[in-house]
């Protein structure tokens, strides 16, 4: 035991998706000696400052205090992302975090739902979520619970800046004993019969020598493809976005606390609002409208005034061929990107880091084990990038050729599944670990107006009278807790606002 033992780990790159590795590496792995290599001059991409809840989960790992890291990051707090005009212009819904309202016997409250839909006895959906029902009156609080009740509480997620959030990993990072270098790396230098990567070379020649290599260079993807070749699965034919228009804005009134995605006609715009400013984007198909013509889109919606030049972020979607290769694994945009509609793309890092550190490798590199990490990485790419394309998908807009397009275009065995269960039973099945929980599915489903034609025949168990009951009640108590709680404002003042001290 030991003798092949990692000892040394390389991180290029210090993004998000750098620091985050590093963060995680140093807290929870003894005898490593970690290296990160960042260029300033290159700089990061900038962006991702949506989350969802599984954040917390990653800060619990790494084990830092929840209100100094939105201090520090100037963050807000998100309990889902509110969609506009996707399935029709006009249409409005929310995807809540969290569970909606509660099961009864077997089944889900969805179930209920849809029968009492057509019995007239339930209302939105949202009126049943805590969640959804804070959100639209812009209250926050940390509530895991509703006191005295069954019922599930708030689950929440962060805005935050991104430059801010890597700047705060880098100092977890530095304390636990990570050691950065500044430089730009201008080779790879490959060896022996494996052809593994042996050390970055610096382009003053400083050769930075590791076992394993962890490729968090961006879209660059300096080892995983520059170096090893390893190739790429294109999506763009089911996700064709390809270009991003970002400008942060001032606030123009309290922080939502929630994301929102406003559809246009030919992507989307997101607006996500931090406590200094809010963060704005327009995703779109190149295909379809100019840059020039989607500047003008985000520059007419967005609401306080324009704080920077609008700049342009190119992408193409689809995922890395094997995410881990040899003894170099890539994480963040250097392993793949999925656009931010679902802001999952700090998930996926997160989720590739803790399969790391499950599959953490000797020097031998066992081929089982990358395969098995390989498995389990695309497996997750695979199932965020179904419900990412049933967004665009499931739209009934006849006004712009984009939308129609996504409406007509083919899509993947496995959402066309998915899709056809939930239509001929109302039902979603949530398979293996997939990230996006049965009732986030059901949100989008009925959000973009896709109706099943029936419900389980055991909600038929409750009387007209009971179920009316049921809804009622539900109903009265997520608006009595909402109406309790304080604004989201008002809890980041007095908890984690920047600027005040611990
Ligand atoms: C338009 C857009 C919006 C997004 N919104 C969200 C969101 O809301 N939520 C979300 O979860 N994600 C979002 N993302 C994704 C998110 O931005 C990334 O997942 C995250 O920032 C991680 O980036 P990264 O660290 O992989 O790459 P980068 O930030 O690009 O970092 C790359 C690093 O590699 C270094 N590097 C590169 N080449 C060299 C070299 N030759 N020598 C030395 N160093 C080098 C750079 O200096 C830098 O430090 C968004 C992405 C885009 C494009």
């Amino acid at each position: 035991m030991g003798d092949s033992r990692i000892t040394k780990v390389v991180i290029v790159g210090g993004g998000t998706a750098g620091w985050m590795a590093a963060a995680a590496l140093s807290r929870t792995m003894d005898n490593l000696s970690i290296r990160l290599v960042e260029s300033d001059e290159i700089g990061t991409v900038g962006v991702g400052e949506a989350t969802i809840p599984a954040i917390r989960l990653f800060n619990a790992l790494i084990g830092i205090d929840e209100n100094e890291f939105i201090r520090e990051t100037r963050g807000t707090f998100k309990l889902g992302i509110q969609f506009h005009d996707w399935g029709r212009i006009g249409d409005t819904y929310m995807h809540a975090f969290g569970q909606i309202g509660r099961s009864l016997g077997m089944l889900p409250f969805q179930q209920y739902w849809l029968r009492g839909r057509n019995e007239g006895v339930a209302g939105r959906l949202g009126d049943y979520s805590l969640n959804e029902t804070a959100g639209r009156q812009n209250r926050f609080a940390r509530l895991p619970q509703i006191p005295n009740t069954s019922l599930d509480g708030i689950a929440y997620a962060f805005h935050f800046d991104a430059a801010l959030y890597a700047a705060y990993l880098r100092k977890v990072s530095e304390a636990a004993g990570v050691e950065r270098t500044e430089g730009k790396i201008a080779s790879v230098r490959r060896g022996g019969e494996s052809g593994h990567v042996e050390a970055v070379v610096l382009e003053d020649g400083t050769a930075i020598e590791g076992e394993l290599f962890i490729d968090c260079s961006g879209f660059r993807a300096l080892l995983i493809e520059e170096a090893l070749e390893t190739g790429f699965e294109d999506w763009t034919h089911w996700l064709p976005c390809d270009r991003a228009i970002a400008v942060p804005s001032e606030n123009a009134g309290p922080a939502r606390p929630y994301t929102q995605a406003i559809a246009h006609k030919a992507g989307w715009q997101w607006r996500i609002p931090l406590q200094h400013r809010t963060g704005n984007g327009h995703v779109f198909c190149s295909d379809f409208i100019s840059e020039d013509e989607a500047t003008a889109i985000l520059l007419a919606n967005i609401e306080g005034r324009p704080l920077a030049e609008p700049r342009t972020l190119r992408f193409r979607t689809g995922m890395r061929k094997q995410a881990w290769n040899g003894n170099v694994v890539a994480l963040g945009l250097a392993s793949g990107f999925l656009e931010p509609l679902e802001s999952t793309s700090i998930h996926l890092i997160q989720n590739g880091i803790a399969k790391l550190l499950a599959h953490f490798p000797d020097r031998d590199f066992d081929a089982a084990n990358i395969d098995a990490y390989n498995r389990r990485v695309r497996f997750d790419y695979e199932r965020i990038r179904d419900f990412v394309i049933l967004h665009y998908h499931a739209n009934q807009r006849t006004d712009a050729p984009f939308w129609i397009r996504c409406r007509e275009m083919g899509i993947p065995e496995t959402l066309a599944q998915k899709i056809a269960l939930f239509q001929s039973q109302g039902q979603v099945v949530r398979e293996g670990d997939e990230l996006f929980i049965e009732i986030g599915w059901f949100q989008v489903l009925t959000g973009q107006n896709i109706m099943p034609g029936s419900y389980h025949p055991m909600a038929d168990q409750l009387t007209h009278d009971e179920l009316a009951g049921f809804f009622a009640d539900i109903e009265t108590i997520v608006a009595r807790t909402a109406s309790h709680l304080p604004t989201h404002e008002d809890f980041i003042a007095q908890h984690c606002a920047a600027g005040v001290p611990a």
